[in-house]
C-alpha cells in the first residue's frame, strides 16, 4: 500500500468515525450554516514556528493538510510561519481578534495574559504525554482549557504532544545546583520560574532567536525540544553539553487555537473534521518525534561530538522541590487556577499510581539484566 493510499484510508476512517465523536467543551453548530449551503472557505493558520520547521512546523502542516483533505477542500487551511503574518508571540491575539481563523502554538507562551494556560502547555515534573492526553480527553482537562479561553473568543484543542523533552544545551557542565546560580537560560513558562528559584536567570525567546543568542553569549544555555528539533537548529554549534531529562517539559502539549465565531460559522461536519484533525495531529507529532529523536541524538553525539549528560540527582531534587511550590502557587492564583490545578493534581496522582504498575514496571522488566 502506498503512503498516499494509507493516508486516504486513514482519513476516510477518521471522517467516518468523527460523526459519533464527542469532544468535550464547545457546543457544535451554535450559528452553523447547513452543510449544503456552505460555500468553501480558506482559513489562515498562524504559527509560532518557522515555516516547515521539523516536528513543530510539520505538525502545523499536517493539521492544515488533514483538514483540507478531509473536507474535500471545502475548508482549505493555509499555513503561515512565525513572522509571515504575525510574530510568533502574537498568535493568540491574532486568532482572538480574527486576523487569522486558526493558530498553532503552545499555551505557555501566553502566561503574561492567561497565567492559568501554563497548566495546558507544560508542567515541570508533571504528567507525561500519555497521562496528559488521558487528562485532557478523558479526565475533564480539555473542558477546563476551553472554558479558560472562552472570554477571548477562542477554542483551544490539543494539537501535538512532544513527549519528554531534553533538558537543554549548556556551555558548561552542571555538577551541582551551584552551577545553576547566575546561569542565563532560555526556558519558558513554569520551568523558567523554577530555574529562577534555583538561582538562575530565565529568558523567553522565540525558537528562531535561540541559536544566535547562545552563540553570542547572550544566554549560557537553552532548551528547545529534543534531538530532532535541536539538530535542525544547529544548537550543537553553539554549546557542547546536552542534558537530560527534560524535567521542565515532561511533554509540551502544542495547541490549535480556533476563532470561536469562525468555528461556529462552520457546518457540523466541518466542525467535526476540525476537532478530529487536531486529535490526529496531537498523535502525529508524538509519533514523528518518537520515530526520529534517537537517530538525531546519534548524529549529534557521533558526528558532532556533543557531550550527552544526565542532570545529577541532587540538581533534579532541587528543581523538583521548586517545581512543586511553583505549580502549587500558580494553582492558588485565581479561582479558575484552583479548579485547573485541583483537577490536574488529582488526575496526576491517580494516573501516576497506575503508571508505576504498568509502564514503569514494564520498562524495569524489559531492562532487567539477563
Ligand atoms: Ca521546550
Amino acid at each position: 500500500m502506498t503512503t498516499n493510499t494509507t493516508r486516504r484510508h486513514l482519513i476516510s476512517a477518521l471522517a467516518a468515525g468523527s460523526a459519533g465523536l464527542a469532544l468535550s467543551g464547545c457546543k457544535p453548530q451554535e450559528n452553523a450554516s447547513s452543510t449544503s449551503d456552505f460555500r468553501p472557505v480558506t482559513w489562515k493558520m498562524v504559527t509560532a514556528w518557522p515555516r516547515d520547521f521539523p516536528g513543530l512546523g510539520e505538525g502545523a502542516n499536517y493539521l492544515a493538510q488533514t483538514i483540507t483533505e478531509m473536507s474535500g477542500g471545502r475548508l482549505h487551511v493555509k499555513v503561515y510561519g512565525g513572522n509571515e503574518l504575525v510574530p510568533p508571540f502574537e498568535v493568540f491575539d491574532a486568532v482572538s481578534n480574527g486576523t487569522a481563523q486558526m493558530g498553532h502554538a503552545a499555551a505557555y507562551y501566553w502566561k503574561g495574559k492567561v497565567p492559568e494556560a501554563q497548566f495546558f502547555g507544560a508542567v515541570p515534573f508533571g504528567m507525561n504525554a500519555q497521562e496528559t492526553n488521558a487528562w485532557l480527553y478523558e479526565g475533564g482537562g480539555l473542558a477546563l482549557w476551553q472554558e479558560l479561553y472562552k472570554p477571548f473568543g477562542l477554542i483551544p484543542f490539543p494539537a501535538g504532544q512532544t513527549g519528554v523533552q531534553m533538558g537543554g544545551w549548556f556551555n558548561r557542565e552542571i555538577h551541582s545546583i551551584e552551577d545553576i546560580k547566575g546561569l542565563v537560560m532560555r526556558i519558558p513558562g513554569l520551568g523558567g520560574e523554577v530555574l529562577k528559584r534555583a538561582g538562575g536567570s530565565p529568558k523567553s525567546l522565540p525558537g528562531a532567536e535561540l541559536f544566535t543568542a547562545l552563540q553570542t553569549g547572550n544566554i549560557d544555555a537553552t532548551e528547545w525540544v529534543g534531538p530532532y528539533n535541536d539538530l535542525a537548529f544547529g544548537l550543537y554549534q553553539a554549546a557542547k553539553y546536552y542534558y537530560y531529562p527534560g524535567w521542565h517539559e515532561p511533554t509540551a502539549c502544542l495547541e490549535c487555537l480556533v476563532n470561536k465565531d469562525a468555528f461556529n460559522a462552520l457546518p457540523a461536519d466541518l466542525q467535526a473534521i476540525v476537532k478530529i484533525a487536531t486529535r490526529a495531529t496531537n498523535a502525529q507529532l508524538l509519533d514523528n518525534l518518537t520515530a526520529r529523536n534517537q537517530a538525531a541524538l546519534d548524529t549529534l553525539v557521533e558526528k558532532h561530538g556533543v557531550q550527552l549528560r544526565r542532570f545529577p540527582n541532587d540538581v533534579l531534587r532541587e528543581f523538583r522541590k521548586h517545581a512543586q511550590a511553583v505549580v502549587a502557587e500558580l494553582g492558588q492564583s485565581s479561582p479558575m487556577a484552583t479548579r485547573i490545578y485541583t483537577s490536574y493534581r488529582d488526575f496526576a496522582t491517580q494516573a501516576g499510581r497506575w503508571m508505576k504498575i504498568s509502564e514503569q514496571a514494564y520498562f524495569a522488566a524489559r531492562d532487567l539484566p539477563a
